[in-house]
């Protein structure tokens, strides 16, 4: 919590009884609201698909008075798990929710497991992520996703165990600390970086894939067409490619804005990809699910029990607006380097960190607003959020 609130009750005491379902960013950080991880953050090494360099954007520290941190994704993950655990968090892995529920006259809502087990609350929280079983419940109809034009050939991997020290045309990921380095050609791009001082590898690749669209988005994927990608490239791209031991063929799909987050009765809440679901190039996706959840719970804490609805009401307009913005810088980015001249260069090709975005404190920004949005919610009834 913010040093300069005060909690207005101790930990566990306003009575509010929650379920969150899904164990992912959003799930997480909703139940113990903050978390810290330790490194370096490696600035971003930009070249054009043959391998001349075209920019080097160093990485800020600290940016906006906030120090960043390097890491892969399952590892922050890991973080964050092991200390809502150290929390005391009740964490029910496998347990697989079918349906949610809720009921106005009793002022509760709940869900049904595969199993058949029910688990009642006075709120849920569902953090079921990109594909949300919940998102059916909350709008009422089911939103159905667009492929978005392109995939992303995804790997993580030991840089130990597939020999990337040995390699003179990948040793730099190993002995440098982290690294992160990036080569852009036409409609496509391809990100590789080192976490752990060196010692994980990961990368990706994002390029056109007018596939239709199947039920299943995740496929395993087939290195000899991923390196067909990069053919006549940089040798250091094929090089770190081929280190992988397999790779994940992932589909950028895109879903409109979703109208709203929240269900009829305000007791089902939609948070994290469940309701906006981010492309890789915002790199925002588990940031703005973080913050969901740290804001969701300075509203509960300010609402208390008896204004469970009032209090998810105001967050859907706290954050819907800021959300929609962060999506949008992922499209242009991706479209500014997918659409980079051949001899571009420069500080125009950076990954956006604007002050908007990254000197913001949600908690803080929660507990300023959420009085007047709560006050004109209760006066004016609720109402759709809108986007500016
Ligand atoms: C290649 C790639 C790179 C990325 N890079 C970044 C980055 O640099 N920065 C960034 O901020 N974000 C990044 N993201 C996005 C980020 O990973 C997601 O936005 C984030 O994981 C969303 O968190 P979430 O909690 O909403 O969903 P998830 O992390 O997907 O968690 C959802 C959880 O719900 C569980 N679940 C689903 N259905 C059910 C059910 N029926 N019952 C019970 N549990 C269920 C799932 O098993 C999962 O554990 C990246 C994503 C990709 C693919």
């Amino acid at each position: 919590m913010h040093p300069e609130f005060e909690r207005i009750a101790p930990p566990g005491s306003s009575g509010i009884k929650i379920i969150i379902v899904g164990a992912g960013y959003g799930g997480l950080a909703c139940a113990i609201e903050l978390w810290s991880i330790c490194g370096h953050h490696p600035g971003l090494n930009l070249h054009n698909y043959l391998g001349e360099h075209i920019r080097f954007q160093a990485s800020v520290q600290p940016l906006f008075g906030a120090y960043s941190y390097n890491g892969h994704r399952a590892e922050i993950h890991q973080v964050l798990y092991n200390y809502a655990e150290s929390l005391g968090v009740q964490i029910n892995l496998g347990k697989e929710v079918v349906s949610c529920w809720e009921d106005e006259e009793r002022g509760v809502s709940g869900v049904t497991t595969v199993d058949g087990e029910l688990y009642e609350a006075d709120l849920v929280v569902a953090s079921d992520g990109v594909r949300s079983p919940a998102r059916k419940y909350v709008l009422g109809y089911t939103d159905t996703p667009r492929p978005s034009g392109y995939a992303v050939y995804r790997a993580w991997f030991d840089a130990a165990e597939q020999g990337v020290d040995k390699d003179p045309l990948t040793r730099y990921f190993t002995t440098d600390g982290d690294v992160f380095y990036g080569w852009i050609g036409q409609d496509v791009h391809m990100l590789s970086s080192s976490s752990r001082d060196g010692k994980s590898i990961s990368w990706v690749i994002t390029h056109r894939d007018d596939t239709p669209l199947l039920d299943q988005w995740s496929f395993p994927g087939k290195m000899e067409d991923v390196l067909k990608i990069v053919e006549g490239w940089d040798p250091r791209c094929a090089a770190i490619l081929s280190k992988a031991p397999a790779c994940i063929d992932w589909k950028l799909i895109v879903h409109d804005p979703l109208p709203t987050w929240i269900s009829k009765v305000s007791r089902v809440v939609l948070i994290g990809d469940a309701a906006h679901p981010f492309l890789p190039t915002s790199a925002q996706g588990a940031s703005q699910a973080i913050e969901d959840g740290v804001t969701l719970a300075v509203v509960l804490q300010l609402a208390g029990k008896p204004s469970v609805p009032l209090a998810i009401r105001s967050w859907e307009h706290i954050r819907y607006q800021r959300v929609r913005e962060a999506q949008l810088m992922g499209e242009s980015t991706r479209d500014k380097w997918h659409q980079a001249k051949p001899g571009d260069r420069g500080e125009h090709l950076d990954m956006p960190r604007p002050e908007w975005l990254f000197a913001f404190d949600a908690e803080a920004h929660a507990y300023s607003v959420y009085g007047d949005i709560a006050k004109k919610i209760e006066e004016e009834g609720y109402q759709l959020p809108t986007l500016s």
